[in-house]
């Protein structure tokens, strides 16, 4: 067994087995795992400054989960739009594909809470390979984007044998993998690894970090590993009440995320997931966030803010307006609030 495979095999998968500080008051969260597994693994547990903290909160079991009534199952239709098993075809040129069921951790907000880690997440060689079949007998599919569950904790022989399949499909040009191992198990990027990922580019691969506090030297030792194999990092960051809410947070991470040469590349308003209703803003408060950040910080540190529409509807952008009125001259206002004109007569 790997390292990294013996921090995993260490996680804590019940409240109670939480050191007696961390635990949850409400005695309804042990029955939450039972419904929507914990696993908290001693690395990211040893980021956890005090309960109810924006780390505990996203690893934590909270008895209000199971008292979620507004949001659904599987908000994004994903399971409509599946022709094969383990395969989402929403947007003509580009398919998800499920290749794993396990994560590093399970976040509480998470959009696949209906099936990561639990038996309801049936993923098998024979499904890899139908999906495989799925994108080769359709040249139109450009870009795959790998998950789960995570990726990357797939064994390296299988991710290898993953890897290969898809680059002998001629018609696939990009290689995408979601992932969030970097933030909560840093220690999964290894040397050897690279060496696996470094032989298939063009690959991209989205991380998934929330909080500054996440971004820890471990993590900007494996982001900077992945970023020398020549892998472009970007960061899938989903909005959430009470962890990153407000600018000032929202600011520091972004900024943190580009030292470790990751650039931001969404900010997702929160999903209606079953369960995690407790997370989610209001898109007013997305906004406001991000009139906090375009132009007062580095063009490259900002995300695009946008919306997963339910039903399958796919991903819209909610950047706020600047606009005031457009027509034979455009009337805008600056970062700063100024009211600014532009000639419109072109
Ligand atoms: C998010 C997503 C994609 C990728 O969308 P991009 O905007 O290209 O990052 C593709 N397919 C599905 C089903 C998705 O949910
Ligand atoms: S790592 Fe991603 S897929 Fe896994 S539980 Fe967290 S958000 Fe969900």
């Amino acid at each position: 067994m790997t390292r990294w495979q013996r921090i995993l095999n260490q996680a804590i998968t019940s409240p109670a087995d939480l050191p007696r500080h961390l635990q949850p008051d409400d005695p309804g969260a042990t029955e939450v795992s039972a419904h929507y597994p914990m696993r908290l693994n001693p690395y990211y547990l040893s980021l956890i400054k005090k309960k109810g903290d924006p780390l505990w909160l996203q690893a934590v079991p909270q008895g209000i989960e199971l008292a979620d009534q507004v949001c659904m199952a599987d908000p994004l239709a994903e399971e409509n739009l599946s022709p094969v098993a383990n395969l989402v075809h929403k947007y003509p040129d580009r398919v998800l594909l499920l290749v794993t069921s396990q994560c590093a951790m399970y976040c509480r907000f998470c959009t696949r809470k209906r099936k990561v880690g639990t038996p309801a997440m049936v993923i098998s060689d024979a499904t890899v390979q139908e999906g495989l079949a799925y994108i080769r007998s359709h040249p139109r599919i450009k870009d795959v984007l790998i998950s789960g569950g995570d990726p990357l904790l797939l064994s390296d022989e299988r991710l290898d044998r993953l890897l290969a399949g898809l680059r002998a499909i001629p018609s696939l040009q990009i290689i995408r993998m979601g992932s969030r191992v970097p933030c909560t198990l840093p220690m999964r990027v290894t040397k050897r690894l690279c060496a696996i990922l470094k032989k298939y580019h063009p690959l991209y691969i989205n991380t998934h970090f929330n909080h500054p506090d996440e971004v820890t030297p471990e993590a900007a030792r494996a982001c900077n590993r992945l970023a020398d194999a020549g892998i472009p990092l970007g960061c899938q960051t989903v909005l959430l009440k009470g962890v990153n809410d407000n600018a000032e947070t929202m600011a520091s991470l972004m900024r943190s995320l580009l030292t470790v040469r990751v650039k931001p590349y969404y900010l997702f308003q929160g999903d209606l997931t079953r369960g995690t209703n407790h997370f989610r803003t209001t898109v007013e408060c997305g906004q406001a966030i991000m009139r906090r950040l375009i132009g007062h910080i580095s063009g490259m540190a900002v995300p695009t803010y946008a919306v997963d529409g339910p039903y399958g509807a796919g991903k819209v952008p909610l950047t706020p307006s600047y606009i005031q009125s457009l027509d034979r001259e455009l009337c805008f206002t600056n970062y700063q609030g100024k009211t600014c004109f532009y000639d419109n007569n072109g």
